[in-house]
């Protein structure tokens, strides 16, 4: 049986630090970017608007949440593992917001039978009120099927299970009427295409305001309208809380931010949102950080349209200050990297990174950090912010790992496992992708190295290459430079873990100092292994999966013999292993295999080198059937760890309104309750409204 454990996003302290008007701020700001999360399960799929609305009919009709339980299991016909699972189920669905995960790799699968589902959802006395929708999707529930993400290479429309693209468009004619509005200068990014007939289909435009435009289109076979007011209910709450937020705004900075926000949201013009973004990039480490609106691809099956979600997190002061003693110490960091410092920059840029505890992050996957803008020219113009989300980290599941490591290497992980975590996080971060740099020549010829006299210390040879003019890294490495440069940032962590200065600063002790060098390594090979996954036709769809491995492979193939740091304990007859990590060679030669690694991929971005770094990443990429042999080995975990988000609620005490942490119990009731209580006013209306908008189910059922 699978059990079920629930974390709450703590964010206590960083909240009490906070003035009473932050706290209003974060309030309405927290509302306004939950007000949007119903958007994303019309993204996510057709049946997840409907389940959302049957959930929160179902919860809330039971008086007492903590007799929930009980008040099922009276119908003898009911047992305790069918409603274990059913809370299982639903504890998934409000955690993705969806009923697929991992980006539409997976749909989240109900374990019990329709049957049993039915019959529990017949124990709420609101039943009759939305039985005629649980009849058009159960169904669907149960089909197997998944959203096929853009790297997916088949799929037909009928593969198409979110809502993007609607009433059976083909993919041909999604392609053809994207190319037009692209050639248009319409963006996609907060749009759905739906088709009217034949050459005939319509825009909807996520947007208040209600108009419709037709396009002129060179074609005239075709006509397109632009269709203005799509999930309109729900961005007249976002504006409303937004403008609340304005009055508590610290700064005129943050109203023109929110301004812009409320524009975009009411005409729909992406313009707007770009220009908050411009604006957010400037506003350095604000005590309450936030974002919003129509942000990632990933969901899309044509890797264009966006998904709604929102974050507001608090600075984390403590955190904040460790970062900012290892920027102070950059200096001294630098000059222990196993480079000259003529492949560094004259003068180190520090990227910005801000340590934030989560109040609130409505998304369909929740990360431990994030990178915004995704707007490509602005994040290449006016650059980006990195937020590093600290309570968001978690240890692994504890049992999980028993299967693949020793028990007390488990024990250890869980013991130190998430603050040194963190720890790689900073590292990477800020002195991973935050050293190096790029030898190049300009366009009067001049050379910003010395060209005669600085030798590659791989081959001890002159430097032959560099970037020219034109050039960038991301252009000259097009197809692995997101692998090559996370793993850069990732072995700079592996790397500088054994400086007992870095781990000072982040508050290890010195017993701790070989046990914090292990974990991290550990952990860094068990993504290695598990990331397998993304491994498909001899392709690496996850860069991060992809240099873990590496990373992992590299050390597992060049071992010598009595230096091996990394083995597999494999049992065949029960199908098993485990990773063994030889602590003593790894604190006598981890360092230096690192150091080699870190080299081969830094000097070959500093100078342009694609061929080495090519060579290299084919080498260390292709997963050999042993390793494979292990992937397919890897358990599945029978236990689910879910992160439960703490709302802000006001309270009015002697006249004046006080803002509170609202906390409920670390159960799976808690955390349902949480969700009903979030929703509560008229959020199930709407959502139902909007569901029946476009499909209208109803018409051909009757
Ligand atoms: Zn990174």
């Amino acid at each position: 049986m699978v059990s079920i454990e629930i974390r709450p996003l703590d964010y206590a302290k960083s909240f009490e630090q906070l003035t009473e008007k932050e706290k209003m701020y974060s309030y309405y700001l927290n509302k306004a970017c939950w007000a949007g999360i119903p958007i994303s399960l019309f993204q996510i799929s057709y049946e997840s608007p409907a389940l959302f609305v049957i959930f929160q009919s179902f919860f809330s009709s039971f008086e007492d949440s903590n007799k929930i339980e009980e008040e099922i299991l009276k119908n003898k016909d009911i047992s305790q593992n069918d409603y274990d699972l059913f809370i299982l189920y639903v504890v998934n669905f409000y955690s993705y917001y969806g009923n697929y995960y991992s980006f539409g790799h997976s749909k989240v699968m109900p374990r019990l039978s329709i049957d049993k589902f039915e019959l529990i959802l017949k124990q709420s006395s609101k039943y009759e009120s939305f039985s005629e929708i649980w009849n058009i999707i159960k169904n669907l529930i149960y089909k197997p099927s998944m959203l096929l993400p853009k790297t997916s290479s088949k799929y037909t429309s009928e593969d198409i299970v979110g809502t993007y693209y609607l009433n059976g468009i083909t993919l041909d004619e999604i392609k053809k009427i994207d190319n037009i509005l692209i050639k248009k200068n319409i963006s996609l990014v907060n749009t759905r295409l739906q088709k009217i007939d034949e050459n005939e289909y319509e825009i909807l435009i996520g947007s208040i305001e209600e108009k419709e435009e037709k396009l002129t289109v060179e074609d005239e076979n075709i006509s397109i309208t632009l269709k203005y007011g799509d999930f309109k209910d729900y961005l007249i709450k976002m504006n409303s809380f937004l403008e609340k937020a304005k009055l508590y705004a610290s700064n005129d900075t943050e109203k023109k931010m929110i301004d812009l926000y409320i524009e975009h949201f009411l005409t729909g013009d992406i313009e707007k949102h770009k220009e908050s973004q411009r604006i957010w990039i400037k506003d350095i480490s604000p005590v309450v950080e936030f974002n919003l609106g129509w942000i990632e691809t990933y969901i899309d099956t044509e890797g264009v349209r966006s998904y709604y979600e929102g974050i507001v997190a608090l600075q984390n002061k403590d955190s904040s200050v460790k970062y900012k003693i290892l920027v102070d110490n950059v200096d001294y960091f630098i000059s222990q990297l196993p480079w000259d410092k003529i492949f560094e920059k004259d003068k180190f840029i520090t990227p910005d990174f801000t340590a934030l505890d989560i109040v609130g992050f409505p998304t369909t996957s929740l990360f431990v950090g994030i990178n915004l803008p995704n707007y490509l020219d602005i994040h290449d113009t006016d650059g980006f912010k990195n937020l590093s989300l600290l309570n968001a980290y978690g240890s692994f599941d504890e049992n999980y790992l028993k299967k693949i490591i020793s028990e007390k290497d488990v024990e250890l992980e869980q013991k130190i496992g998430a603050r040194v975590s963190m720890f790689k996080t900073a590292l990477h971060e800020l002195l991973g992708h935050g050293t190096g740099k790029l030898f190049k020549i300009d366009k009067d010829g001049k050379y910003n190295f010395d060209i005669d006299n600085t030798i590659n210390p791989l081959t001890n040879e002159k430097i032959k290459s560099f970037y020219l003019p034109e050039e960038t890294y991301e252009s000259k490495f097009s197809t692995f430079c997101r692998a090559l440069e996370e793993g850069r940032a990732d072995y700079t962590a592996l790397y500088l873990v054994f400086d007992k200065k870095a781990q000072k600063i982040f508050g290890f002790n010195e017993d701790e100092y070989e046990d914090v060098i292990y974990i991290m390594w550990l952990i860094h090979f068990i993504g290695g292994i598990i990331g397998i996954g993304y491994y498909e036709n001899q392709k690496w769809e996850n860069p991060y999966s992809q240099e873990r491995f590496i990373f992992t492979n590299y050390i597992f193939q060049n071992q010598e013999f009595g230096k091996e740091i990394l083995t597999f304990n494999v049992d065949d007859i029960n199908g098993s292993f485990k990773i063994v990590i030889n602590k003593q060679n790894l604190i006598k030669y981890g360092k230096n295999i690192a150091g080699k690694i870190l080299m081969t991929i830094h000097i070959a971005k500093c100078i342009g080198d694609v061929k080495s770094a090519e060579k290299f990443v084919e080498q260390y990429q292709h997963v050999d059937e042993y390793l494979l042999y292990l992937y397919e080995m890897t358990p599945i975990s029978n236990r689910i760890k879910k992160e439960m988000h703490i709302d802000l609620i006001m309270e009015e005490i002697d006249g004046k309104q006080i803002i509170k942490m609202n906390e409920y119990p670390s159960t799976p009731i808690g955390f349902i309750k949480s969700v009903v209580d979030r929703f509560k006013c008229d959020y199930n209306e709407i959502t139902f409204k909007q569901w029946t908008k476009y499909y209208n189910p109803f018409k051909n059922s009757k």
